[in-house]
């Protein structure tokens, strides 16, 4: 494929959350922009950046009167608006200053408008007339579509339907919400600006075998929607206008991989057992009931980890008792035996539900979330427990309550479950009896009163993305403070080895269904600390199973024995990517 003439290969470095190469044309996705970086720019560049800011502001004017004439004779409340729009577009005392601005402190145009922007919005916003406060509104939507005309200068933007086939998404940021509404069919990749490889877009791309990269921090300004752009999920890389020197490697980096997707296909019917023979049970985790297909076909022994808060996020008619147990009966039916674990709503964080939450949280990931959630509103709760005690008359489920901090909440959502139990009795409808309940241990609270919660549970599954982001204060969704955010570091993995051996003290069984479970750096450890089962993201079931294929359960216990006595996250990764070079060096990168 040649390359437009003006185009030239860009590379951007991040990080990549779901592996594989896709190659594709670019759509260009994202209500509202990043603020601008703050980029100096030269005294030669001044006159630059002032017909950059003309053009943009004559693009943004023409967007304006356009959709101004939409609207005349139709709705006349929103023409005025439009027309209230271009009179804050063209205010005088604005643009100058802007002009000013680079002129003086030499900074590039986008930060410039933003600052001024910024100064007008936060001084209407005090005013005390509720009018004026309005504006600051009207100010900020103009200055997004400027902003956005600076950086898109053909004004393509503009068009959110996805006009191409084989899509890669480009996007300054995706909430799960964004990700789940795209047509995955019409999309070959993701790459944001922002995000990290635990946040639950970056899960959603995995589980949807869709390459994707995050942290790329800023679009250059040339990309224009509908150039080709190349992700590399493995290096983490996007490539924008690649050549055709960077084409033909990649075919070649692609022929390997199908090469070894080729050979793990023979693990698909395999038991997961190690060099030595040591069995450990090999689930996948799934967001939606259409990933079923592909847990049987990657050969999963069940389901470790269904998090239903996906379909209740995505339609609220999912949401009553009875489409919920016909949900889960449906996933109950297809894993039969093997099982699966339902765990109960984690909304909050990074999911949130505009219509449960009256006002934002200032801290979302330490709010109202998951049992704490489901405990404030214990009818909901009801409904969610009765649905799933429904479905397990129908196959082997198992269920799971999400961010546990103390044996209080446990006890009590137990407890709750208890009533549900006598309710379906006193009805006659059927459920198991015997089904086993869990708690996940993804705070460090619990982890270490993992022999006191131990006494209530029939096992633990230990979530490793939240597990991490608690421990050691790295917010798992902030792409600055990505670079912190380390599995391997020895607090968090001595928190796992005292859960695991909690569990086992009390005759339970322990899994971990965080997304480290599939970093074939970390399956070593995972087998030295003597972990029951793993739960992983179906596409990553047969890389898993080999590598634990290739491990021998003593050597790894003597690794995980080296790990106690470290200090250092950088030290432990380096022990075990030695180890698992030496295992199974195709699989790691
Ligand atoms: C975890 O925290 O590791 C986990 C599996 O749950 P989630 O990613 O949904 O928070
Ligand atoms: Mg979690």
């Amino acid at each position: 494929m040649s390359l437009p003439a003006n185009k030239t290969e860009i590379r951007l470095q991040g990080i990549g959350v779901s592996p594989g190469i896709a190659i594709g044309p670019t759509e260009m996705f994202g209500k509202a922009l990043e603020e601008p970086e703050h980029v100096a720019v030269t005294e030669d560049q001044v006159a630059g950046e002032h017909e950059r800011f003309e053009k943009a502001i004559s693009l943004t004017r023409e967007q304006i009167q356009a959709l101004q004439k939409e609207m005349e004779g139709e709705n006349e409340e929103t023409s005025a608006i439009f027309e209230a729009h271009l009179l804050l577009l063209e205010d005088a005392a604005v643009l100058d200053e802007v002009r000013r601005k680079v002129e003086k402190e030499l900074k590039s145009i986008e930060w410039s408008y933003s600052i001024v922007i910024r100064r007008y919005v936060d001084a209407l916003r005090k005013v005390p007339d509720a009018y004026l406060r309005e504006r600051a509104t009207d100010i900020q939507d103009v200055a997004q579509r400027v902003l956005k005309n600076l950086r898109w200068p053909d004004g393509n933007w503009q068009n959110y339907e996805l006009s191409h086939e084989n899509a890669v998404i480009l996007a300054p940021d995706l909430t799960p919400s964004d990700t789940i509404a795209f047509d995955r069919n019409q999309i070959s990749g993701f790459a944001t600006e922002a995000g990290s490889p635990t946040s639950h877009t970056a899960i959603m791309a995995r589980s949807l075998n869709i390459p994707a990269v995050v942290a790329l921090h800023h679009f250059p300004n040339s990309l224009a929607p509908g150039d080709q752009v190349l992700i590399d999920g493995y290096q983490g890389l996007c490539i924008l206008n690649p050549s055709e020197k960077t084409l033909e490697e990649y075919e070649v980096v692609v022929e390997k991989e199908d090469k070894l997707l080729d050979e793990l296909r023979e693990y698909a019917d395999a038991e997961t057992l190690t060099a030595d023979g040591h069995k450990i049970v090999l689930s996948a985790n799934i967001e939606f009931t259409s990933e079923l297909e592909d847990v049987a076909r990657h050969g999963a022994e069940g389901i470790g980890l269904y998090r239903t808060e996906f379909f209740y996020l995505d339609d609220e008619n999912e949401r009553t008792e009875k489409r919920q147990a016909e949900i889960y009966t449906k996933v109950a039916k297809a894993v039969g035996d093997q099982g699966v674990i339902i765990r109960t709503l984690d909304i909050g964080g990074d999911k949130l539900c505009p219509e449960l939450l009256d006002h934002p949280e200032p801290n979302p990931f330490l709010g109202w979330r998951g049992i704490r959630l489901s405990l404030d509103r214990k009818e909901e709760f009801k409904s969610q427990l009765r649905a799933i005690l429904k479905a397990s008359a129908h196959g082997k489920v198992r269920i799971m309550f999400p961010f546990i901090s103390n044996a209080e909440e446990l006890i009590r959502a137990i407890e709750i479950l208890e009533e549900c139990k006598d309710e379906l009795r006193a009805k006659g409808i059927d459920f198991d009896e015997d089904l086993e309940v869990g708690a996940m241990i993804e705070i460090p609270s619990v982890a270490l009163i993992a022999d006191h919660l131990a006494k209530y549970v029939d096992f633990f599954s230990i979530g490793t993305n939240d597990l991490v982001q608690y421990t050691m204060a790295v917010d798992r969704v902030n792409d600055r403070v990505a670079s912190l955010y380390s599995p391997t570091h020895p607090g968090v993995i001595s928190l796992i080895r005292t859960t695991v051996e909690a569990a086992h003290r009390n005759g339970i069984w322990c899994g971990i269904c965080g997304e480290a479970a599939s970093d074939l750096l970390m399956t070593p450890v995972w087998v030295g600390l003597g972990v029951d089962e793993l739960s992983v993201g179906a596409a990553q079931v047969l890389r898993t199973r080999r590598a634990i294929s290739k491990l021998d359960t003593g050597a790894c216990r003597e690794l995980t024995e080296k790990i106690a006595g470290m200090g250092r996250a950088r030290d432990v990764k380096e022990i075990c990517r030695k180890m698992a070079d030496t295992a199974y060096p195709d699989m790691v990168r």
